[in-house]
Parts: C-alpha cells; sequence; structure tokens
C-alpha cells in the first residue's frame, strides 16, 4: 500500500518513500506540549492526528518510531511556577501527570518516545557548538544566536520573505543581534531561572534547539516525517530546518512535513473572554474522551476545523449507533476494510474513512477492526453504555440499587414508586429496559 502525504516543504501532496522501513522503521517527530498549563481542545488535535498517523505507519510498515517532545523549560514555565509559589519541577512533572491523562482519555497510544527538553541539554550544547563552528551561529553578552544571513536557504522551507519573517518572529532589535532576524539558541539565566553551564555561560537554551537535538538523537539527523500544527510552520518549524540542515552537515532534516489546520471554537477564534475556551479535562466531564476524538476526525486534518459542544453530542449519538452494532457481538478476529485503510492512505482522509464506517453496517468484527485504525470504538460496548459516571451521572451501584428497589416495588403493586424511581434516572440521564423474564437492563443517553 502507498501512502501519500501533503507535504508543506513541497507544498504539494507526494507518494511517502520511508528511508529505512524494513530496518529502523519509519520515524515520526511531532512537537509536543509545553507543560505550564492543561491542555486545550486545540492541543488535543495534533494528538489524535498523528495518533492516527502513527497507527497506519504501524499497519502499513509493521515498524515506526513515533517521538513526541516534552518542553519543560521555558518562560511560560518559569513565570506560572512563580504565580502559584511551587518550583518549576513540581508544575512540570504534575503538568506532565494531567496530559497523560487527557491524552488517554482522547483514546492517544503514547508515543514510543517522549523525550523532555531538561534530559538533553548535552545534546543542545553539541549542536549549538558546531552550528558556531559551521559559522551559522554567535556568542554575544551571555547568549548564542543562530546568524539568519549566514544561510541563503532560511525562509525557503515557510515561504517567508525576510521583512516578513522579522514582522513574524515579533523580534526585538537587541543589541546582542547582529541581525534583527538572528534567534536565540542560547540565553543567560539569573536568579530563580533554570539554568545549566555552557561554554557561554550559565543559561538555559532557546525553544527551538530542542527539537532540533532531540529529534537527531532518536531518529537520526535525517528522517521520514515532522509534524506540528500550522502555527508553528514560522519561526518554529523555520528555525528547527535552519538549526538542522546546519548544525547536521548534509542532512535535509525532515522530509515530509504534515501540519494540521487551525481550531475554532463554537465558531470563533477560541479566548477566554468568549467563553469558548475549552481544557479537554473540562469537556471531559461533559463528553466521552471518544466523542471528542471523533469530533476532531471528522474534519480532514489539513483544515481548519470548528468545534462545539454540539457536535460533541452529535458525536456521541453517532457512538452510540456504533456500539448498539457491537453490543453482544462477542470478540472476533478481523482485517481492517482495504477501502478505510485506503482512504487513511490518502494524506490521512480521515472523513472519508468514517464514511467507509458507516457503510460497513452491521458486521461487527469488521467494523471493529476497521474503527481501530482510527483509535474509535475500541471500548466494551456495555461499558460504553453504562460509562463509569465520569459525566457526572449516577454511579453503577446506586443505579443497581434502584432497579432492585423498583422491582420490589412493583412485585408490590407500588407502581406510582416504580415510576419514580424511573422517571428519576430518566432525569439523570439513564434509561431503563424491561427486557422479558423480569430482567431490567440500563444504559446512560
Ligand atoms: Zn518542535
Amino acid at each position: 500500500m502507498t501512502i501519500r502525504i501533503h507535504n508543506t516543504a513541497t507544498r504539494q501532496k507526494e507518494t511517502f518513500e520511508p528511508i529505512d522501513p524494513a530496518g529502523k522503521g519509519v520515524g515520526m517527530y511531532v512537537c509536543g506540549p509545553t507543560v505550564y498549563d492543561l491542555i486545550h481542545i486545540g492541543n488535543a488535535r495534533p494528538l489524535v492526528v498523528f495518533d492516527v498517523m502513527a497507527r497506519l505507519l504501524r499497519k502499513v510498515y509493521g515498524k515506526a518510531t513515533y517521538v513526541r517532545n516534552i518542553t519543560d523549560v521555558d518562560d511560560k514555565i518559569n513565570n506560572r511556577a512563580v504565580e502559584r509559589g511551587i518550583s518549576i519541577r513540581e508544575l512540570t512533572d504534575s503538568t506532565i501527570v494531567q496530559f497523560h491523562a487527557d491524552a488517554a482519555a482522547l483514546g492517544c497510544n503514547p508515543p514510543d518516545v517522549e523525550p523532555r527538553a531538561t534530559d538533553h541539554i548535552p545534546e543542545m550544547l553539541e549542536i549549538i557548538k558546531r552550528l558556531i563552528e559551521n559559522g551559522h551561529a554567535y556568542a554575544k553578552d551571555g547568549h548564542v544566536l543562530f546568524d539568519v544571513p549566514s544561510w541563503p536557504d532560511y525562509g525557503k522551507f515557510s515561504g517567508r520573505d525576510r521583512d516578513e519573517q522579522v514582522a513574524g518572529a515579533r523580534v526585538e532589535v537587541a543589541p546582542y543581534k547582529k541581525d534583527p532576524a538572528d534567534f536565540v539558541l542560547w540565553k543567560p539565566s539569573s536568579g530563580q531561572e533554570p539554568g545549566w553551564e555552557s561554554p557561554w555561560g550559565y543559561g538555559r537554551p532557546g525553544w527551538h534547539i530542542e527539537c532540533s537535538a532531540m529529534s537527531s538523537k532518536y531518529l537520526g539527523e535525517t528522517f521520514d516525517i515532522h509534524g506540528g500544527g500550522l502555527d508553528l510552520i514560522f519561526p518554529h518549524h523555520q528555525n528547527e530546518v535552519a538549526q538542522s540542515c546546519c548544525g547536521n552537515k548534509g542532512s535535509d532534516f525532515a522530509r515530509y512535513w504534515m501540519h494540521n489546520g487551525y481550531l475554532m471554537s463554537e465558531g470563533e477564534k477560541m479566548s477566554k473572554s468568549l467563553g469558548n475556551f475549552y481544557t479537554v479535562r473540562e469537556l471531559l466531564e461533559e463528553f466521552p474522551g471518544e466523542a471528542l476524538r471523533l469530533v476532531i476526525l471528522k474534519t480532514h486534518y489539513r483544515q481548519p476545523l470548528d468545534f462545539s459542544k454540539d457536535k460533541c453530542r452529535e458525536a456521541k449519538a453517532e457512538l452510540d449507533g456504533f456500539y448498539r452494532i457491537l453490543q453482544g457481538a462477542g470478540e472476533t478476529d478481523a482485517e481492517p476494510s482495504p477501502e478505510l485503510l485506503a482512504a487513511l492512505a490518502d494524506d490521512l482522509n480521515t472523513p472519508a474513512a468514517l464514511s467507509v464506517l458507516h457503510k460497513i453496517g452491521d458486521d461487527a468484527a469488521l467494523l471493529r477492526a476497521s474503527a481501530a485504525m482510527l483509535g474509535l470504538l475500541q471500548q466494551d460496548a456495555d461499558v460504553w453504555f453504562k460509562g463509569d459516571a465520569a459525566a457526572g451521572g449516577p454511579e453503577a451501584g446506586d443505579i443497581e440499587a434502584l432497579i432492585a428497589e423498583r422491582a420490589a416495588a412493583k412485585k408490590a403493586k407500588n407502581f406510582a414508586r416504580a415510576d419514580e424511581i424511573r422517571d428519576g434516572l430518566k432525569a439523570q440521564g439513564v434509561i431503563l429496559e424491561d427486557k422479558p423474564g423480569g430482567v431490567t437492563e440500563w444504559r446512560r443517553e
């Protein structure tokens, strides 16, 4: 099977030709979170999109290494730790725990390698040294800067001309810069700021250098796929390209670049003041993570996605329909639908893959095996309908107790009490269904 990818670097859809699929397998690097706060639904999009990509690569090539970093040194982290009066390590450790829980609730498998920036300072120092040696970086006043005019190809990847580069990076004219477009590889730390010893003084890395250092460590200097959100193309990915191509002579860095589109919320740009800023954590109180995942996959990854709570409700109902087909179907092994695989191989066309799922009908084994490629429909159907009260409904044990009380009330011909129990549960989103033989089953709405 051939995979086709829209490559941001060439701005066209290309046949994917991995470097060493039979040996090392396919390598994919995706920029991960800066861990100072809970992730929002916009952050969830690349998690879900590249999780599906990793599933596809594994299916087609058998072997893939998915690397997603954690940025745990950043000024936003320093500021938040000071605000909250906790140490940087306490803040980043607890945020990572929350991040992993949210990613799991969204049905994402953990990446194969999840390197933390602060564990890779020596690798960053190494590439900075090489950049200086190669004439592409210089040290000034405790800073090390990438010398943008030293590399004529700078700007080709992002398609930005020089004026846009300077404006887009919101770079300040600083006395230690030779050119306003030059960007920081290393900067001095003082006081409470985190820092490490370096040949240029005590300091900390700039943001971009960590991805150049960690991607080459785990995937090699030239690797297959680099992913991230559209907002990262400039300056972050442009600067990664510059650092890696100039620091690792002869390297092409990433051969294919995939970028997911922007996310809007309730029809507008997400912002706290508009009340449409949703953390994944708060959405999970209202909806199953699988419904959020389905909403994300209904839009092709390169298109803008308009997220809304109404769409989550619709997705929940759609999943109910699928799980009804799976209910009582038992476990049978099956291969995913070739038509669904072909849709995913065509630049990860998840909307087309979802329409294939709908066409499968009541072949439960084929449905489950095909949906696995999308990370959907992997729960037990009974667990899906009965849930675990995470959405704020009554606990399963309490529901069972009320059903027993209702059966006793009916036996005693106290139908008023029996109806009261049924209506009370309905008001809390629990539906009772009386089956032949006096058995009552229940499910959440
Ligand atoms: Zn990055």
